[in-house]
């Protein structure tokens, strides 16, 4: 079953909602970059909650999350646009401990709670928003609430769910964001923070299967929803070897040249996807004519 999200409005249009399943998503940065389980919980709760704030965004908007509490995981970036599309890695994914006291992977003690959640939204014609709040939580999904509350002004509930099997492999994943629009009464209010606070853990909905649109009626009641919008969903990295070869060039000539006396080679090495380019000193010498060609 492919990854995909949806969006929907419920209450009248007064509450926005995304829900995403990424169980493939988060498979595949698993695979990647041979993640642990406590890393692959910590980094897929990330990357579930940026394909669905892509997913808010419009056009060719994309959106950059740092998440670095200052443990032992490091730091996670990770890109999402609102196609659907995410990327995403942590620096040091072999992270894994012993289940914390819930029974759950132990992400608040990979990821720290003494650093930032960083938000870079990137508007197109160098328009940026950056939005930034302290990580207090370190299981992502309250963290994550809090910077909807602090940098966005949007009262907003979120969950997260990764759920990794016993040999590494990803079991499933996905989330849901919920938010309160302008406008909204304090009946609806009322409601759904009462729904909310008696929905079973997004976890229990996950390991039930529960579609997005099934994880959605749960949290906010099938009568109350009304499902807009879905789209796929899928781990994607633009990097080619035609991009590396030109910051290659950007270099310029005299490092370039240093590169052939010292190496013969280059190498270039995708922190997102892991896939490694080589460019051989035949393609380094024709870096160097083009540079001089355009000078
Ligand atoms: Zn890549």
């Amino acid at each position: 079953m492919n990854d995909y999200l949806v969006k929907a409005l419920a209450f009248d249009g007064t509450i926005r909602a995304y829900a995403a399943r990424s169980t493939e998503t988060v498979a595949e940065v698993q695979r990647r970059h041979a993640m642990w389980p406590t890393a692959t919980a910590a980094l897929g709760r990330s990357m579930t909650a940026a394909v669905m704030m892509g997913a808010m965004s419009k056009g060719e908007d994309k959106l950059t999350i740092k998440v670095n509490g200052n443990g032992p995981i490091g730091s996670m970036v990770i890109d999402a646009n609102a196609h659907g599309e995410v990327r995403g890695y942590a620096s040091n994914p072999q992270t894994h401990f012993d289940l914390n006291e819930q029974g759950k992977l132990d992400v608040r003690r990979a990821v720290g709670t003494d650093g930032m959640l960083t938000v870079v939204k990137d508007l197109g014609l160098r328009d940026y928003f950056t939005g930034q709040v302290p990580i207090t939580s370190g299981e992502i999904a309250e963290d994550f609430t809090e910077y909807f509350v602090v940098s966005e002004q949007v009262p907003s509930a979120v969950g997260l769910g990764v759920l990794v099997n016993p040999d590494n492999t990803v079991k499933a994943a996905g989330g849901f964001i919920i938010q309160v629009m302008p406008g909204a009464s304090d009946e609806t209010i009322g409601k759904l923070e009462e729904r909310i606070a008696n929905v079973e853990p997004i976890s229990t909905l996950i390991a039930r299967g529960l579609t997005p649109e099934e994880i959605l009626a749960e949290v906010l009641g099938a009568d109350n929803l009304e499902i807009l919008d879905r789209m796929d969903v899928a781990f994607a990295c633009n990097c080619s070897k035609e991009r590396f070869g030109n910051a290659i060039i950007g270099l310029g000539e005299k490092e370039i040249q240093e590169m052939i006396d010292e190496d013969g080679k280059a190498e270039a090495h995708c922190h997102f996807c892991m896939e490694t380019y080589m460019y051989p000193k035949e393609e380094l010498e024709g870096f160097i004519d083009e540079i001089q060609s355009e000078a």
